[in-house]
């Protein structure tokens, strides 16, 4: 079978993806190569924004239904507890004002059903081997129990989780590291805790450690962040080897408290890292989630900014290849945000740039510069600045490819791109950046760092200057 979308993982991203693409008239396969649906979650918080974003696609009442939303939360510091509730994070302009704790398991299975209900079926057990852009296609080949299967389609995404497959097909690279922290999962019944309390966090002397009433083998999971051991055995971000009862003890009892362990279900390492792949994007073969940046689990943030992506992404895929395939979309509505002139606030101009100000008018609109979605309720959805490109001498330029490729010279330990009014191209791109600890000013770094966006590949800009 062909499809417009092949959605590879069906993680949160791959599942958000297929959803949101599947939403906007786009046919879709999923393809996962874990036979079964259920392994143990590794996150556990849904943020405000990424209920927003899902929305639309009908599923919050469904997350909601199985999330904690007003947590509650010991904290343990030596001997004091201070006992607070993380369900009102005074958001006044969310529907969704509140910490959600809900296991990754729980996510993935409303997502799946969602997809199921709208007739798509991930395909577990199935493999993508490779992929490749065609030019006017997109070629993958899959292996499952019922053999090999090329397939052809208009565009893949990689939603594979940290070693990504279609990443290296795509030959993107990856930049990165490891942490010198891990994390050790385990689900178990412990003693020592009263029935009904909420989470636990401890600062211990090797770490961080938490009990969040979300075992899925048993009541409590533990979450303990510690030194890496060095060596990574098995995926990073992945739970790996077991940890004997004794290391787990030892992590309890260094966190200072007197919790026991009844009865353990399993255990887990985690070996993690940070780090970005270099472009998001080869031809017609995407990368989203996992796949295309990893950091600390410390930030909550992996599955939601993976969803977050997905939502993203989604649409636009789909939209890109109902229109590469003639056939109309469902409901699609995106554009420029244009409103009609006269409310209260209006501002009345550009400082010193009238003419600035009057190009922001066509046929008595105001162009807002966003870029907006309507969904089916008729709400509008920020999708992204129109202006976020630099125009130069008749290309158009991404401030994050170029950012990108700056971050990667060793003296560079920060830097932000703008386009700087040019008389002959537009706009020159004009990068600022913080050196590296111990990194020198030189004319030559100079030199050497504005020619890196440059030498990175063909279609990449001149840097016009560093500050
Ligand atoms: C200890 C820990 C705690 C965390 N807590 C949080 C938290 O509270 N909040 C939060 O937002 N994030 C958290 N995260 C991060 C979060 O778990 C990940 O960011 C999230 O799972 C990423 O989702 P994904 O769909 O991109 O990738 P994954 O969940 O890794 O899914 C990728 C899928 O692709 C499949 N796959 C891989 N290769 C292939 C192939 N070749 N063919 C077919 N299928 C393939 C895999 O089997 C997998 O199912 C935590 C992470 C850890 C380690």
């Amino acid at each position: 079978m062909t499809a417009d979308l092949l959605v590879v993982g069906a993680g949160p991203t791959g599942l958000s993806l297929a959803l949101q693409a599947h939403h906007h008239g786009a046919r879709v396969r999923v393809v996962e190569r874990r036979p079964e649906m259920f392994r143990p979650s590794r996150a556990l918080i849904l943020h405000p924004r990424t209920l927003e974003v899902l929305r639309p696609l009908g599923v919050t009442n469904a997350l909601l239904g199985r999330a904690d939303t007003a947590p509650r939360v010991n904290l343990h510091l030596g001997t004091h507890v201070m006992d607070t509730t993380l369900a009102d994070l005074a958001l006044p302009d969310t529907a969704f004002p509140h910490l959600s704790l809900i296991r990754q398991t729980d996510v993935e299975t409303v997502l799946t059903r969602a997809l199921e209900g709208r007739g798509v079926s991930v395909e577990r057990g199935t493999e993508l081997l490779a992929a490749e852009d065609q030019g006017n296609h997109a070629r993958a080949f899959l292996r499952s129990s019922h053999g090999a299967e090329t397939i052809r389609c208009t565009f893949v995404v990689g939603c594979d989780g940290p070693d990504s497959a279609v990443r290296d097909c795509a030959g993107i690279g990856w930049r990165g590291r490891p942490y010198a922290e891990e994390v050790v999962l385990a689900d178990l019944d412990v003693g020592g805790i009263p029935p009904g309390a909420g989470a636990q966090a401890f600062a211990g002397r090797q770490g961080l450690l938490f009990l969040f009433p979300l075992g899925e083998q048993a009541t409590w999971r533990l979450l303990a962040t510690r030194a890496s051991a060095g060596h990574t055995v098995g995926s990073v971000g992945q739970p790996g080897a077991v940890v004997p009862e004794a290391e787990l003890h030892r992590l309890l009892s260094d966190a200072g408290t007197n919790a026991r362990i009844e009865r353990l279900a399993w255990s887990a390492r985690v070996p993690l890292r940070c780090g970005i792949a270099r472009r998001f994007r080869r031809g017609r073969l995407f990368v989203a989630g996992d796949a295309a940046h990893n950091y600390s689990p410390a930030t909550g943030q992996g599955m939601n900014a993976g969803i977050q992506d997905a939502v993203n992404l989604g649409w636009k895929l789909a939209f890109a290849a109902s229109n590469s395939a003639n056939r109309p979309t469902s409901g699609f509505d995106a554009g420029e945000l244009a409103l009609r002139p006269g409310w209260p606030s209006m501002f009345r101009g550009y400082l010193h740039d009238d003419e600035r100000y009057e190009a922001a008018f066509a046929d008595g609109w105001y162009l807002t510069g966003e870029v907006v979605r309507r969904d089916a309720d008729g709400w509008y959805w920020f999708v992204g600045r129109a202006d976020d490109v630099i125009k130069s001498a008749g290309h158009l330029i991404g401030p994050f490819e170029v950012e990108s490729a700056l971050l990667e010279h060793p003296a560079v330990a920060e830097v932000g791109v703008i386009g700087r009014p040019d008389p002959v191209a537009g706009n020159v791109v004009k990068a600022f950046v913080s050196l590296a600890h111990g990194a020198e000013p030189t004319p030559e770094l100079n030199r050497t760092s504005c020619s890196i966006p440059t030498t990175r590949s063909a279609e990449r800009p001149r840097a016009d200057g560093c500050s």
